[in-house]
């Protein structure tokens, strides 16, 4: 078995239909990628077992799906407008511009200039304008994270569900980062989906909250197919932790360019609820003239025992879809040398992420009765299996082995000749490339044991 470079993935994903370069046919658009019919089924794959492990596994979190534009005002008060910014540093040699701390001995990693500048704050986010006029008076953020809309509709998920602390609520969706150098293929993008979860705790069982969901979170990524060997924590030393984290956990991985934060688990403490408090409380002169305890502490929430108002604090494991799906795939692609010398590309993904679950395949694309077989057959399963079941009328099953051997489908069904005589149908194993005769009528039942439907 031969290890495999970024640059393998990288053509797996272009020849098999994974990712396209975004805007390709205009010459593309730097750090944007498109996800084609075998990557939208694995990143669809990736987020549904995040949303089965939060929202229906558990009973403590609930979900929400909420807009991407974003009055500037949420990120005025949640300190992103002032914080939220990447040391950026020019050459003066060939004018390209860097993130300083991606700088290596001080030299420009384009033309190897040391003659650069000193690094200045660099705000990573998008601005659009709204409206018909575009003189600058009103415009909106395309959201740098998914977790602010978390924050300014906590109350509104506490009110009209019947939870108490400690509870979550978890998003899914895209967020965008006018990233410096965006590199590594689908690594650091400016446009990418976040998988984020806000999980509110009283205030002094932070700390063992955090530590839960770094095991939780760890143990997730394995049961995705990553070997744990392949995953690293990493403590954020205080000098980086972002401007509203109290400690940070990185979940690290061993991308084949380097090892890389994969999931960052953050305790937010209660900065974010208590700055939306404080902007509801400047935008709201009645409240201030009043003065209640309820007032000055919007978002706060009341201890049934106590009766006082507190701020929860917050957990937040945030994870990137199109990290996942790179370590993902990274981890499953593997090359080998067949007896026959031939080389096989195998992907060895896990069932349930699998972007075809079964390819039905007729032996001969002329036999019509064959073909009718093996697409009622098709029909069939495709109401029973979570995801895409593909007919393959295209010829050549060793073709299509190898094909389905690359994507990483699980099983391959052929509908052959004996199958017209005795309704049995060969199913080969994609990792072991065994085949059993299987009757049709137990078929189902014997996928039921691959993907647990
Ligand atoms: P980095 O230090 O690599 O820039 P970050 O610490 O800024 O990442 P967070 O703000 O913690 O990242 O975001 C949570 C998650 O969102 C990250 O763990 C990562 O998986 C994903 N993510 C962040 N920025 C990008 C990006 N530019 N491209 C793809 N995914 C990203």
């Amino acid at each position: 078995m031969k290890s495999h470079s970024m640059e393998d993935l990288i053509s797996l994903c272009k020849r098999r239909g994974f990712i396209f370069q975004s805007n390709e046919i205009y010459g593309g658009l730097q750090g944007l990628y498109d996800y084609g019919p075998l990557g939208v089924e694995l990143k669809s794959n990736l987020k549904k077992a995040w949303w089965k492990s939060m929202v229906y596994e558990r009973d403590d979190i609930e979900g929400i799906d909420s807009s991407i534009l974003t009055n500037p005002l949420v990120l005025k008060y949640s300190g992103h407008e002032d914080t939220f910014s990447d040391p950026l540093v020019d050459c003066r040699d060939c004018n390209s511009r860097w993130r300083s701390d991606h700088i290596e001995d001080g030299k420009c990693p384009n033309c190897g200039s040391s003659n650069l500048t000193e690094p200045r704050p660099f705000n990573l986010m998008f601005k659009t304008s709204v409206g018909p006029v575009e003189d600058g008076s009103s415009f909106a953020y395309l959201r740098p994270e998914t977790a602010q809309s978390i924050f300014t509709n906590f109350k509104n998920v506490m009110d009209s569900t019947p939870h108490s602390l400690p509870f979550g609520i978890a998003q899914i969706g895209k967020a965008f980062r006018n990233e410096i150098t965006p590199r590594n293929f689908i690594f650091r993008v400016r446009e990418f989906e976040q998988m984020e979860l806000e999980y509110f705790v009283k205030p002094g069982e932070d700390e063992k909250w955090h530590k839960e969901w770094t095991e939780l979170r760890v143990n997730w990524w394995q049961e995705q197919g990553i070997a744990k060997d392949n995953l690293e924590i990493y403590y954020v030393p205080d000098e980086e932790l972002a401007h509203y984290s109290k400690g940070t956990v990185d979940i690290m991985y061993k991308y084949p360019h380097g090892t890389e934060e994969l999931e960052g688990i953050a305790n937010r403490t209660d900065f974010d609820l208590g700055s939306h408090t404080k902007g509801q409380n400047d935008l709201d002169i009645k409240a201030k003239v009043t003065k209640n305890s309820q007032s000055n502490s919007k978002l706060a929430i009341q201890d049934l025992e106590t009766k006082e108002w507190f701020l929860p604090y917050v957990i937040e494991p945030s994870a990137g879809v199109d990290r996942g799906f790179l370590a993902i795939l990274n981890e499953a692609y593997s090359e080998e040398m067949l007896d026959d010398g031939k080389k096989r590309t195998l992907l060895t993904i896990k069932p349930h992420l699998a972007p075809i679950k079964v390819a039905v395949i007729p032996l001969k694309r002329n036999n019509e009765e064959m073909v009718m077989k093996a697409e009622s057959l098709k029909k069939s399963l495709q109401k029973v299996i979570d995801g895409r079941v593909l007919l393959e009328n295209t010829g050549n099953i060793g073709k299509n082995y190898r094909k389905n051997d690359e994507i990483g489908t699980p099983a391959c069904i052929t509908v052959d000749f004996q199958t017209l005589d005795d309704d049995t149908v060969t199913v080969r194993d994609r990792d072991s490339m065994e085949q059993k005769r299987v009757n049709l009528n137990e078929i189902k039942s014997f996928l039921k044991k691959i993907y647990n439907f």
